[in-house]
């Protein structure tokens, strides 16, 4: 983006560092940035690589205090502005990070109840305590992260989790201090497909996956073969939602073309509908 004054900041942009620290006059590290000049404090939550254990219970965030080292004070730093805001009258705005270096202005917030504190790992991983801080939108503008961008830094974090030794493995996933699932909702595009095609492909390919030519693995409850219907060019990369790019394929085949989409399968299934195999 370039460059932009806060109020013409928007829910959902997306800045970059050196830009955020324009718009808010603020200094260009820390989680917790407190600016003087409009009258801010700017939380980031890192959802990719940050040491703390941000996470969302439906709409309240439980945003996890500053201090990387020992057990996390209220005095002498950011935790005690946002403990007191609600009578210091310091706007707190909330950035959220999915993807390295881009920071998405999620919108003003407040809190949602009394801080607490918990026990966290710290940087050098000993538990020590935490205070968290449970903080909701301000407005009901209510903002939902698109599923893909949601979706990132788990993926990213799965990559790390492959390079671990077993380990490391077995120590971090049992570190896991909150084994209640946290959710959030997010905003996905859902394609509408035509209840014909889908019926039309599912008969053509009468009970055989048509990548692999077996058997569907299983019947459904109403003792039909279990196949699932899927377009040859993605209706996401602007594929049409007709009869001669829907194919019927095992969940296995289905799978591994949203998986690799290799060109000899895509070549194999753009055949079969045209009835020449
Ligand atoms: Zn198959
Ligand atoms: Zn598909």
């Amino acid at each position: 983006m370039s460059s932009i004054g806060l109020s013409e900041l928007k829910i959902g942009n997306i800045l970059n560092n050196g830009e955020l620290c324009e718009v808010f006059k603020c200094s260009p590290q820390g989680g917790m940035r407190r600016a003087l000049k409009t009258n801010s404090l700017v939380l980031i939550s890192n959802h990719v690589d940050a040491i703390y254990d941000d996470r969302w219970a439906e709409d309240v965030l439980h945003y996890t205090g500053m201090g990387q080292i020992g057990d996390q004070k209220l005095e002498g730093n950011q935790n005690k502005t946002l403990y007191e805001s609600e009578k210091n009258g310091v706007d707190i705005h909330l950035f959220e990070v999915f993807e390295d270096k881009q920071y998405t202005y999620t919108g003003l917030m407040a809190l949602a109840d009394k801080p607490y504190q918990e026990i966290q790992p710290d940087i050098e991983g000993n538990p020590r305590l935490v205070y968290v801080f449970p903080i909701k939108r301000a407005f009901d503008s209510s903002y939902k992260p698109a599923k893909e961008q949601f979706e990132k830094p788990f993926i990213k974090k799965q990559k790390q989790a492959r390079k671990l030794s077993d380990k490391e493995l077995l120590a971090k996933a049992k570190q896991n201090p909150h084994q209640e699932p946290s959710s959030r909702e997010v905003s996905s595009k859902q394609y509408i497909r035509s209840p014909w095609v889908v019926e039309h492909a599912l008969r053509q390919a009468n009970g055989v996956c048509q990548l692999c030519d077996s058997p569907a693995p299983f019947k459904t409850v109403d003792d039909k073969p279990f196949l699932e219907v899927h377009h040859i060019v993605w209706l996401a990369n602007g594929g049409a939602d007709s009869i001669d790019n829907a194919v019927a394929l095992c969940p296995n085949c289905h799978r591994k073309m949203h998986a690799l989409n290799i060109p000899s399968d895509v070549q194999k299934l753009k055949l079969k509908v045209k009835g020449i195999t």
